[in-house]
């Protein structure tokens, strides 16, 4: 993944003011090749990787941070800002109904996504009908009335004796969109949606179509629905559609596959359109609204590392950090003190277990993790303020007598205080292994 790369494109923690142009480019070419797998389209990653560039050059290195990290969270908060920050809603006409219509490829998802729509709609409190003017398949509307079925939302169609509540008098889509919306008119419901016919590829008859529908009916809301898994095919398609019929909004569909999401940021840079829902299965349930910082991670491939960045951040004493980092560096002997400083710093992170477990390279750490406890904190503390000075820095010194004499001093059991001390042997050894080029995040080794 991700992560793992750049974990080791940045092997070391240096206590530097700045991003370099050499950090910026180590990371800028894992982050190219990750938008690139994601099906990100060329142009679009060229476009987006300058601009990061430009954002990172210069920015100030975070303490909690190395230099891959920063890039990383520089990188995410673009792709979220790109993807469109806060979500979208559907906007609802002044006078309703409010129409929405679905444009996009054969097989795309439109038909399914009517009746998520619909019921999602309906759940809100709307009160919906469906218009089938898709007439190209002879299934179409079959499809879609078993859709609406499944939603509980009735069903506008164009053919007589196809168990519809409604006929319309015409088997021209266009004529069948139209009066679909002055039924939902007459009979009062309040948003109407309008599947339509899409083709295996972009076609001009399709467009026109599409186009006419568009005029007919003057939709409130036209979605652009794609496949998530179309690939590097999505800007051109998505350009077809927006100049061909125009859209104001996106669907991306099928994200329930391995497909990574790059669609969505090639369709929001080339088209300026938001992505409003994202569609994750065939059941009717199977259906969201779209989340900005939810598909940049996914395009990234980055789990949860994210929210543990930011978390640390927010945490790390930056002061602190600083000393640490330096002691890195000069490989400095780890004393008892600096493991007790981790240790509070561990504590301020706070319920963080969780968010290590997610963390790239954890699984080693599992077992130490599961053990992990805050109350342990406080007891190691409890043992250490119980050393001398000497005791702290030389831990070596510390036989059976003074072992002794520290439970007694911290109240615990001798037993702990040999654990602590068979922990720190280990933390000492993790820090002199990180100090050589180990990675990770700052404040781990410490784990008891
Ligand atoms: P349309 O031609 O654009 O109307 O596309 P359809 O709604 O008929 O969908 C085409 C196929 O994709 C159908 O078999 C759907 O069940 C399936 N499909 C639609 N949306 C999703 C989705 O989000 N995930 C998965 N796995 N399948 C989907
Ligand atoms: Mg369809």
């Amino acid at each position: 993944s991700l992560s793992d790369r750049l974990t080791s494109t940045f092997k070391n923690l240096k206590g530097k003011g700045r991003l370099t142009d050499a950090d910026i480019d180590a990371t800028a070419r894992e982050i190219r090749r990750a938008l690139l797998d994601a099906d990100v389209a060329v142009p679009v990653v060229r476009e987006f990787i300058g601009q990061v560039k430009e954002r990172a050059l210069g920015s100030e290195v975070s303490q909690a941070l190395n230099p891959g990290q920063q890039v990383v969270k520089i990188v995410n908060d673009e792709l979220v800002q790109i993807l469109g920050g806060d979500t979208r809603r559907i906007s609802l006409a002044k006078n309703p109904p409010t129409v929405i219509m679905l444009v996009g490829l054969q097989g795309a998802g439109k038909t399914t996504l009517a009746g998520k729509l619909s019921k999602h709609l309906k759940d809100q409190g709307h009160t919906p009908l469906l218009v089938a003017a898709d007439l190209q398949r002879p299934n179409a509307v079959k499809q879609l009335q078993v859709n609406g079925e499944r939603a509980g939302v009735p069903v506008f169609a164009p053919h007589p004796g196809v168990s519809s509540e409604f006929e319309a008098a015409t088997g021209d889509p266009v004529q069948v969109a139209r009066d679909g919306v002055a039924e939902a008119r007459n009979r009062q419901y309040d948003v109407v949606i309008v599947d339509t016919a899409g083709r295996l590829g972009v076609d001009a008859e399709l467009m026109e179509q599409a186009a006419n529908i568009r005029t007919a009916v003057q939709p409130d809301e036209v979605l652009f629905v794609i496949d998530a898994m179309i690939g590097q095919d999505a800007v051109a398609t998505a350009q077809a559609f927006n100049d061909g019929v125009g859209f104001t909004g996106v669907v991306l569909t099928k994200l329930d596959g391995d497909a990574r999401g790059g669609a969505a940021l090639s369709v929001r840079s080339v088209t300026g359109k938001p992505v409003m829902f994202a569609s994750t299965g065939e059941a009717l349930t199977d259906f969201e609204v779209f989340h900005p910082d939810r598909m940049a991670s996914r395009i990234l491939d980055m789990g949860d590392v994210m929210s543990l960045i930011e978390q640390a951040e927010r945490s790390w004493d930056k002061a602190e950090a600083q000393k640490m980092a330096q002691k890195f560096v000069d490989q400095e002997d780890f004393t008892l003190d600096d493991f007790l400083n981790q240790m509070q710093q561990l504590k301020k992170m706070g319920s963080m277990k969780k968010l290590l477990m997610m963390m790239p390279g954890a699984q080693g750490m599992r077992q130490q993790l599961e053990q992990f406890d805050d109350r342990q904190i406080d007891r190691i503390e409890a043992i250490i303020r119980s050393m001398t000075p000497h005791e702290r820095v030389a831990p070596k010194i510390i036989n059976g007598s003074r072992r002794a004499r520290i439970a007694k001093g911290s109240g615990v059991h001798v037993s702990e205080v040999n654990g602590l001390l068979e922990r720190f042997g280990q933390a000492q050894k993790m820090m002199k292994k990180m100090a050589a080029g180990g990675g990770g995040m700052p404040g781990m080794p410490g784990m008891p």
